[in-house]
């Protein structure tokens, strides 16, 4: 990686937070090419010639991951309305298309920008292109981040089949003339789409220790049986990871079973997608069959509590998940459908969330078990677990500063749960990833954020307008979509089963 500290650094001072221990001390760390090389006793003497970084006051942790993004709706903060799911995609050409090139590049500053100064060192983004992803739009992607010096997954989102067509019947349902104009809006087929991937990673021009590619089929409703088998065929061949949003939905779940005759996990498995390299986001409605289903193939589950509670989609039992064995990692999911991009926030509602699921306290995710998941838990999902996730000699130095003279750690009692519980980010003075410093005292040193600021308001100006009459035709059509969906939901409306992929 570029700019890395050439001297070693010695942290002095500090109370350390490691993860895998759910436990915080006193230590001292040096750093070494990138790495963290010593863990010692405070005191304990450290090589003379290395800088020394003072952390007197200061609670350290590892760089939090999050676990699923998309960069290309950075430009859709605020935009959503009273949308469940199904009405954020139905309004999805709108919020997150129109965009070019150079967006690529911008967005993934603007997501890097508000992860990185909220102590997020690395994140799974996927990324919408239409019709098609291209080899460019995703390098563009993977350079924000790089020049922001943060690391990250860039996943292409994959679909041959657009949201209309995806739930069975839904687009029948509509009036002729929506019926139109739903079927204007094309996707590429998976023959080209695959090609696309095939060139995006046999000509990944960037390290991949800082940002690497995966696939993501994005909803398994939305891809072919032939796409799915495509994909995995490449992930197979290039080492790449794979990430798919999976029983998002109720609709999705009732959807799933109409058109494969089985639970939409049960599918992935029998056509031979799940692994250890697959993650899957959200899985609010999975049963103990598909935990099982995922806990033997060794998947992660990414999830996005707050997006969940935005878009009305239910509860994922995440309790259940970790009995079951399955990995889970935290995610915030995109501006458009949670607003923030804070783990902190997702940490606490995913500990929160956990007290709905039983009377018993003992099932309950503790603040240690959430910040192991928002750590460890996400590096696993990136198939980053051993450069990030813990503190740890031999992992990459992504480190997190916070003051503990701010109001969320006064008095200071315990450190780990005022961090989970307390801490929104505003405590944080500095963060490194591999050593080089990229957020001091609450600024991003990497970005010239004025300047990217201007530019944002800009292009979502520029954007929306271009995008307004897009927005208007779904608007007629929103009522119609809402109607079937809903009732879908609600169990008013009943699907044929088609069983057919
Ligand atoms: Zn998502």
């Amino acid at each position: 990686m570029t700019n890395v500290p050439k001297r070693p650094q010695a942290i002095r001072g500090g109370l350390v937070a490691f993860p895998s221990e759910g436990a915080v001390r006193a230590a001292d760390l040096l750093i070494e090419d990138g790495r963290i090389a010593a863990i010692v006793v405070p005191g304990e003497v450290l090589p003379d010639e290395a800088e020394h970084v003072d952390a007197t006051d200061r609670l350290i942790t590892p760089g939090l991951v999050n676990a699923h993004t998309h960069s290309h709706l950075a430009i859709a903060k605020g935009v959503s309305r009273s949308w469940t799911l199904e009405l954020h995609l139905h309004n999805g050409p709108w919020t997150g298309g129109g965009q070019n090139l150079d967006d690529r590049h911008l967005l993934a500053q603007a997501s890097a920008a508000e992860m990185l100064l909220k102590g997020c060192t690395a994140c799974y983004d996927l990324v919408l292109e239409l019709p098609t992803p291209s080899p460019d739009g995703m390098f563009a992607t993977a350079a924000g981040y790089l020049d922001a010096g943060m690391r990250a997954v860039v996943t292409p989102m994959l679909a041959d089949r657009t949201f209309w067509q995806a739930i069975p019947g839904l687009r029948d349902s509509l009036p002729e003339s929506a019926q139109a104009s739903v079927d204007a809006i094309r996707l590429a087929s998976s023959d080209v789409s695959l090609a696309a991937c095939e060139r995006i990673l046999a000509e990944w021009p960037h390290d991949r220790a800082m940002v690497r590619p995966g696939l993501a089929p994005t909803i398994p409703l939305h891809c072919s049986d032939e796409f799915w088998r495509g994909a995995r065929a490449l992930a197979d061949r290039f080492g790449a990871p794979m990430h798919a949003h999976l029983a998002e939905s109720k609709i999705q779940a009732i959807s799933g079973r109409a058109r494969y005759g089985a639970s939409l996990t049960a599918h992935l498995d029998r056509l031979g997608i799940l692994g250890p390299d697959f993650t899957a986001a959200h899985g609010i409605w999975l049963d103990a069959d598909d935990l099982a289903i995922l806990a033997r193939n060794g998947a992660s589950v990414a999830h996005n509590p707050s997006s969940n509670f935005r878009l009305g989609s239910g509860i994922a039992n995440v309790p259940a998940m970790v009995a079951a064995g399955v990995q889970v990692g935290l995610g915030s999911d995109a501006c458009s459908c949670s607003d923030h991009q804070n783990l902190f926030e997702v940490m606490r509602l995913a500990c929160y969330l956990s007290r709905t699921a039983s009377f018993d306290p003992d099932d309950w995710l503790t603040p240690g078990d959430v910040f192991d998941m928002a750590t460890r838990g996400s590096a696993q999902a990136l198939g980053m677990q051993d450069i990030i996730g813990d503190i740890r000699v031999g992992l990459a130095a992504d480190l997190v500063f916070l003051d503990l003279g701010t109001v969320n750690f006064t008095p200071l009692n315990d450190a780990l749960y005022q961090l989970v519980f307390a801490e929104e980010g505003r405590s944080i003075t500095r963060v490194m990833i591999g050593g080089r410093t990229v957020v001091e005292d609450g600024r991003l040193t990497t970005i010239d954020y004025p300047a990217l600021r201007n530019r944002l308001n800009a292009r979502a100006q520029e954007i929306f307008a271009a995008n307004a009459p897009r927005r208007a035709e779904l608007a007629a059509i929103e009522p119609f979509v809402k109607h079937f969906c809903v009732g879908l939901a609600q169990g008013r409306i009943e699907l044929a089963g088609s069983a057919q992929a």
